[in-house]
Parts: C-alpha cells; structure tokens; sequence
C-alpha cells in the first residue's frame, strides 16, 4: 500500500533515517519521510491518501525518541510553509512549524506575554499536541483554537 502513495508538490523520500532529526539523534529510519510545500500540499496528500497508511507528524523531535528499528509510517515534518506567527491584539496565530521560541519573541516584540514558551525547544505543533509549558504556564491555558494562542496578559511597554 505505501507504494501507491499520492503525488506531492514537496519531498517524499523513502527509508528516510531519523537520527538526524530527532533531540537525541536517535533513532532508525521511516517508511517515507513527507515534507509539506504548504498546507494545500499537505491537505491534498491527506485526502488521497489510504486510510491503511499510518502516518506520524513530528515537530523538531525534542520530544521523541525513535527506535533503531524506525517507523512504518509516513512521516510528516513541516517547514517552511507553516511557521508563519502573526499577531493582532491579544491574539497570536502561529503555524505548526514556528519554533516556540520564535513565537515567544514576536507575541513579546508586540507586546504579549507567551513567555513560558521562550526556553522549550520545540515546534508549536509540538507544544499543543504535549501540551508544553514551564514556568506554571502551559499551552492549555492560552490555546484558543488549533491554531490561535490568546494571551491572557500583555507585557508592560
Ligand atoms: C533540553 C530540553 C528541554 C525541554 N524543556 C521542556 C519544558 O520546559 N517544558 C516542556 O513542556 N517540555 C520540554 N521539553 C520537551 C519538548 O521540548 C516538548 O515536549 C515540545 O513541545 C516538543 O515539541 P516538538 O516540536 O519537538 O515535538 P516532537 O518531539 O517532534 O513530537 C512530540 C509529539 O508531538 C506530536 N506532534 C508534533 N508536531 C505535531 C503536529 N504539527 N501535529 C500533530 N502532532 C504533532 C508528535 O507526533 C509527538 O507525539 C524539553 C525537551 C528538551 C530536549
């Protein structure tokens, strides 16, 4: 069945080593590895794909420990075209992709406060899915929908 996979605008590759890619460098190698164009590319894929496919995301690997023997799945790791951070107000809206610590800079450089993000070295699609936090802050408390933080406190000008 995973050699019937859709076509992509991004990159498929097959027996794709992990330990490049995870914290610990850990790891054997993944069925297929699937880089995202953007999310149409991504949505696409999806749709057309077997529902006999396992696939796996994966943020930046911070949180993860792969084994030797690998994963029978396709792997999708996002980049580029997800890690737009945008804000308005209160309300910050970050792709899957964008680094936590990225985020926390920009929501801090218009003056909101998602300071607990700063020193957790993952992605945000990460922090939803782990629920991050340090700091006795966590991703639960500002998440407002998948992709929108709402920070409960401005920082001071
Ligand atoms: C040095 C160090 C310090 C850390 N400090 C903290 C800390 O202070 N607080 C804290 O909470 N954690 C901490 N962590 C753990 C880790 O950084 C967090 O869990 C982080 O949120 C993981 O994000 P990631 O992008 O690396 O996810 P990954 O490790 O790649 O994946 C973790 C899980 O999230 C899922 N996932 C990832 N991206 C997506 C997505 N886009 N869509 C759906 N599912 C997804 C994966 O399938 C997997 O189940 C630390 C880790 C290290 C190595």
């Amino acid at each position: 069945m995973m050699s019937q996979l859709p076509d992509v605008r991004g990159q498929l590759t097959a027996q794709r080593d992990l330990s490049e890619l995870t914290w610990l460098r850990v790891g054997g190698p993944a069925d297929y590895l699937f880089r995202p164009e953007d999310i149409d590319d991504l949505s696409d894929f999806l749709r057309a794909l077997s529902p006999d496919v396992p696939v796996f995301p994966m943020g930046v690997g911070s949180n993860l420990i792969v084994r030797d023997g690998g994963l029978r799945a396709v792997v999708i790791r996002m980049g580029r075209g997800f890690n737009g951070i945008e804000v308005e107000g209160n309300r910050v809206t970050v792709g899957a992709a964008a680094l936590d610590a990225h985020v926390a800079r920009k929501a801090a450089d218009a003056g909101v406060d998602l300071t607990f993000l700063r020193t957790i070295p993952g992605s945000i699609g990460g922090a939803v899915r782990m629920n991050a936090g340090c700091y006795g802050s966590y991703t639960a408390d500002v998440l407002c929908r998948p992709q929108w933080f709402c920070a409960v406190a401005r920082l001071s000008p």
